[in-house]
């Protein structure tokens, strides 16, 4: 076949929620695309699988992936958690879903699209080296060729079962390796010498452990306020640490909100206003860190206090265009961002989309915040960055009922965190307003 007829051979690091989507959409493509999925653990789902254990898997030796913990409900309301093309969560009169219900959602997906034959399990994909090489002996056809001055990848995957190493090709990469397994733990002058149970929340599987403690949780974020909120009801007290504006929402009667740590006394937590109070356990809630362990450093990509460089809209490697990343920006709506992010490296890779210059891309791909860490942070730009990614790519954008629910839902949770997830979460008759009625009494939220 000549090179200009050539498909090209894509290949997706991961299973979960990106690296599904991205198949999805490639396997509308068949005359296009020639594309295979690597999967380090024996399922899809990722995040989304749980695993009482911690540390090592014994199946697989590989450090355990998911931070999923046993109680886990959503955090958003599981409508607008949706993909786009398979909308099947959310008909049920609380709006947040368990870990398991999204799992199966997940694989009901999978199966629906007759995904399965396109992933190789308990494969993990080792290094990825850009090299400079295009396989034709026919130079005139390249020119024209959509595979034209394009890298070729070279991957190498390991059955972790029988840890067999073999090397393979491919023009194209989608990273979905997942963005919370790598916890992030600040440095804590004296925390090597506190004598109580100290845990990450990527740790954290259930309270019982912290029956009767007083327990310091570091990070009011999802994992802190909802961690946090379930150990009141097994700890002595709670006390929720952080540095951020203090929190509207009543909270339950033995949690007490508190300045960050600054440092640790035998038992003594100093804090960031003077004060300092006694814990028992510690529980950093301080998110995770972005890790490619498997990116050889001549991909170009460098990661600097949580900020991704140099990647074009938060998602394309400036330094080679044909390797994407799916789900880096934080404080968004995840699935859905998937959806766009996946199609529009798509049109990239059929030229259906023409990448700017290097420059402009190495622009675009500077920290726009003061703060490194919060480069990738979207939260009510993210429906401005998924419409102009629809627009640009030539697709379909949300629909305008994703933007409206996460609005109100914001505002339904910064007012209740006790009891957000209760609500019902109602979209309107026009398909674009919303109604969040908690089932406490107080005013519904609208938004649209
Ligand atoms: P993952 O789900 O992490 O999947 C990555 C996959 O890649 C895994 O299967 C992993 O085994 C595989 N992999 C990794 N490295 C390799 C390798 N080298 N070779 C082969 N395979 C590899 N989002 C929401 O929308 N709503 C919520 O309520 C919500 N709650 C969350 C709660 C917690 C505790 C956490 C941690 C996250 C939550 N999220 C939530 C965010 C969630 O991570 C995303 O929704 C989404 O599931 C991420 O999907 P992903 O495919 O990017 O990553």
């Amino acid at each position: 076949m000549p090179a200009a007829e050539r498909k090209l051979r894509v290949c997706v690091i991961g299973t979960g929620a990106a690296g599904l989507c991205a198949l999805r959409h490639l396997a509308t493509e068949p005359a296009v695309f020639e594309f295979e999925a690597f999967e380090q653990t024996d399922h899809i789902g990722g995040t989304w699988v749980y695993n009482e254990s911690i540390g090592v898997d014994a199946k697989n030796q590989l450090p355990i992936h998911s931070s999923m913990y046993e109680s886990l409900r959503t955090n958003l309301p599981s409508v607008i958690m949706n993909f786009p093309d398979w909308r099947k969560m959310g008909n049920g009169e609380k709006s947040c879903i368990s870990h398991s219900e999204v799992l199966s959602y997940l694989e009901d997906y999978t199966n629906h699209f007759d995904l399965r034959k396109y992933i190789t399990f308990n494969t993990s994909v080792e290094t990825v080296q850009p090299i400079c090489s295009v396989r034709s002996t026919d130079p005139a056809t390249l020119v024209t060729s959509s595979v034209a001055n394009r890298r070729i990848w070279k991957i190498k995957i390991k059955d972790v079962l029988n840890r067999t190493i073999v090397e393979r090709e491919f023009d194209a990469v989608f990273c979905c390796n997942g963005h919370f397994f790598e916890p992030n733990v600040p440095p804590i002058p004296g925390i090597q010498r506190f004598p109580g149970i100290v845990m990450h929340s990527h740790d954290y599987r259930k309270p019982h452990p912290f029956t009767g403690k007083t327990v310091l949780v570091l990070g009011a974020a999802s994992s802190g306020a909802d961690i946090g909120i379930e150990l009141t009801g097994y700890a002595r007290h709670v006390y929720l640490s952080h540095n951020n504006p203090r929190l509207i929402s009543a909270l339950p009667a033995n949690m007490t909100e508190v300045m960050g740590v600054t440092g640790v006394e035998g038992n003594r937590f100093i804090l960031k206003d003077g004060t300092s109070l006694f814990a028992d356990a510690f529980l950093y809630c301080t998110g995770y860190k972005y890790s490619f362990p498997f990116l050889d450093e001549t991909c170009g990509i460098t990661v600097d206090d949580n900020y991704v460089h140099p990647l074009y809209r938060h998602m394309i490697n400036v330094e080679h265009p044909t390797m994407c990343f799916v789900g880096i920006p934080l404080v968004v709506v995840p699935f859905p961002m998937f959806h766009i992010q996946v199609q529009y490296f798509i049109a990239s890779l059929k030229g259906n989309v023409r990448l700017p210059s290097k420059d402009i891309m190495l622009q675009d791909a500077l920290c726009k915040s003061p703060l490194k860490r919060r480069a990738h942070r979207l939260a009510d730009n993210q429906w401005e960055y998924n419409d102009g990614l629809a627009r640009d790519g030539g697709f379909e954008p949300l629909p305008p009922f994703y933007k409206a629910g996460y609005s109100a839902w914001k505002i339904q949770r910064s007012r209740n965190l006790m009891h957000y997830k209760d609500a019902k979460f109602v979209i309107d008759d026009d398909g674009e307003s919303v109604q969040i009625i908690p089932n406490d009494n107080t005013a519904p939220v609208m938004s649209r």
